[in-house]
């Protein structure tokens, strides 16, 4: 894959006036879903806090550790709109205890690098932005996945929904250079609908692009090359290079997009909420859990 190093720009935001939320993610067409859940562990995921000693048994034995984590609805609860959170003193203290340790951490979100870095403020640690298309360590260079075509196309995508949706209350649209998310948590059930069918009219236009649901958003990416699993992927060869041992990657997350690195990686998968379908290994009910699980995970390694 063709890296290159490249600066963020900046993003435009459309905001829209506040509505009652109703609308639900089940609405979608099952024809434009293109994720299948399915249990990975036969009995579907378990819950971690019970299975503590195992998994910290588990840990104490790996040759080298590395913890993944999403932001939204996994180290900050999900707020009515994407600008309201930040991430908690002591949440931000676990991460930065355990960072300090001899482990690998990275924060891989949806947000854009520069928003996710300022809301999490961690030094010390792998920042992923637009779900895989941004990365960076703190300090150094940051690093893209998207190339020139593909930016010109979502650009394109933008513009093209800004005209579209810009008359339609309850609905912020937000372009992120490689991605363009359609938050839709604060629309009328018509309202929704309309945006819909503005999306589908996109996919019909431009068969290429990939549309996946997130809570109360859907977003548009340029394609299926690039995911969260490949960016972490990515920061593990990089790593390799310089410590030839094995490491046990966690991830923690809560939506459709860590799915995809539930399916695809070894070691221990952690989902937030309850959720029957899902290839994690284990689930914790709240992000008060997922803090509870980083205090015990910093005492852990040494
Ligand atoms: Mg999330």
């Amino acid at each position: 894959m063709e890296l290159r190093h490249k600066a963020e720009s900046d993003h435009e935001f459309a905001s829209a006036p506040l509505l009652q939320p109703t609308s639900e993610i089940q609405q979608i067409p099952a024809d434009y879903l293109p994720l299948r859940f399915s249990n990975k562990y036969v009995n579907g995921p378990r819950h971690l806090l019970p299975a503590w000693r195992e998994v910290e048994s588990r840990l104490q034995s790996a040759d080298r550790v590395a913890l993944f984590m999403d932001f939204d609805g996994t180290l900050v609860p999900i707020a009515p709109w994407p600008d309201q959170v930040r991430l908690s003193p002591r949440m931000r203290e676990h991460v930065e205890s355990i960072a300090r340790k001899d482990v690998m951490v990275g924060i891989v979100s949806g947000r854009r690098l520069a928003d996710l870095r300022s809301r999490a403020a961690v030094g010390g640690i792998w920042y992923v932005g637009t779900h895989g298309y941004f990365l960076r360590r703190s300090g150094g260079p940051t690093v893209t996945l998207l190339n020139p075509e593909q930016k010109a196309e979502m650009a394109h995508v933008s513009r093209r929904l800004a005209r579209e949706l810009r008359n339609i209350p309850g609905v912020l649209l937000e372009s992120k250079q490689a991605t363009v998310a359609v938050h839709y948590r604060h629309a009328s059930r018509p309202n929704y609908r309309k945006v819909f069918a503005s999306i589908r009219r996109l996919l019909q236009d431009r068969p290429q692009l990939s549309l996946l649901p997130g809570k109360k958003v859907w977003e548009l990416f340029p394609g299926a090359s690039v995911s969260k699993w490949t960016a972490i992927k990515y920061i593990l060869e990089l790593e390799q290079r310089l410590r030839k041992s094995p490491c046990l990657v966690v991830y923690l997350g809560d939506d459709a997009m860590d799915e995809r690195v539930f399916h695809q990686m070894q070691g221990i998968s952690v989902v937030v909420g309850r959720h029957r379908r899902t290839a994690a290994e284990f689930f914790l009910n709240s992000t008060a859990e997922v803090e509870q699980f980083l205090e015990r995970f910093s005492e852990v390694l040494t």
